[in-house]
């Protein structure tokens, strides 16, 4: 980790110590570390798969092909990663209290693994299949996921991952709690993420505008840094997220 780094996680943790009710907010970033890459971007998973398998409308005319490649990028591939050391500081900071809100774009159920309990899920999860028609929703399951297009134990119709497809709306209950938590947060820890993806994207800005200071964690700059960021961390999620929570810690609890 460079010296630039070292004192930029000393000044975050100085102006999130202070403000105390921490929200997290995290994009794909936070999990190239455990293996599972972006959507876009260089080495981003659209680079070489075509994004159409998770469009609503192909999903409900081709059911099948879509669940051929759902499994092969999500439930064989995704399915094998495991939380890396960003994950585990975040569930320990959510733990000892300091992060109040977790909102996280992420569908890979990573914080979950790691030891979070309370996950705003902005983007749903991978981890359940839902039925469309009739609202029955279960965890995912070898058994589950065994037929070419899973299907409804209640009513028959074809299952899809409880995650958001593109043309789909956002989860009502993960939207509101994530907007109200940012409206009432003193500071805000935003993570990995490219700050492109709408509505998402305006969580750090809501927080920001409701007098929050934020703090980011990137290799790259988003376009929060320029904006709205008061201390950009230049550093990958897992090397700077352990020590930030450490550096929390030691100011918190001295
Ligand atoms: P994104 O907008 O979330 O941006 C990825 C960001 O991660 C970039 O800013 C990049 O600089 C940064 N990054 C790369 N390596 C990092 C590291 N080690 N530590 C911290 N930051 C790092 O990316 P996207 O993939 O285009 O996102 C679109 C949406 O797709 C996301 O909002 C999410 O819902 C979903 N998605 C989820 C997952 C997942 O569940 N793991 C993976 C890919 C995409």
């Amino acid at each position: 980790m460079t010296d630039a780094c070292i004192d930029a996680v000393a000044k975050a943790a100085d102006l999130l110590a202070e403000r105390g009710r921490i929200l997290a907010f995290t994009g794909a970033g936070a999990s190239v570390e455990s293996g599972i890459p972006p959507f876009r971007g260089p080495g981003g998973l659209w680079e070489t798969v075509d994004p159409g398998f998770i469009e609503i409308d192909r999903f409900h005319r081709e059911p099948k092909e879509c669940w051929r490649r759902i499994k092969r990028v999500f439930y064989d591939f995704w399915g094998k990663a495991k939380p890396n050391p960003g994950h585990f500081a975040l569930a320990d900071l959510q733990k000892a209290g300091v992060v109040f809100s977790l909102v996280t774009q992420n569908i890979d159920g990573l914080y979950q693994r790691a030891g979070a309990t309370d996950v705003v899920e902005f983007h749903g999860t991978m981890d359940r299949l839902e039925c469309e028609r009739c609202a029955f929703s279960a965890p995912v399951s070898k058994e589950i996921l065994a037929p070419d297009v899973p299907s409804c134990p209640r009513c028959g119709a074809a299952l899809k991952p409880a995650f958001v497809f593109y043309g789909e709306a956002i989860p009502e209950d993960a939207l509101t709690r994530a907007f109200s938590d940012a409206r009432s947060a003193g500071g805000v820890l935003v993570v990995g993420t490219t700050g492109e993806v709408m509505p998402a994207c305006h969580v750090p800005v809501e927080a920001k505008r409701a007098g929050a200071v934020v703090v980011e964690a990137n290799p790259d700059e988003s376009a929060f840094t320029r904006s709205i960021v008061d201390c950009f961390i230049p550093g990958k999620a897992g090397e700077v997220l352990p020590l930030l929570r450490d550096e929390i810690m030691k100011r918190i609890c001295p």
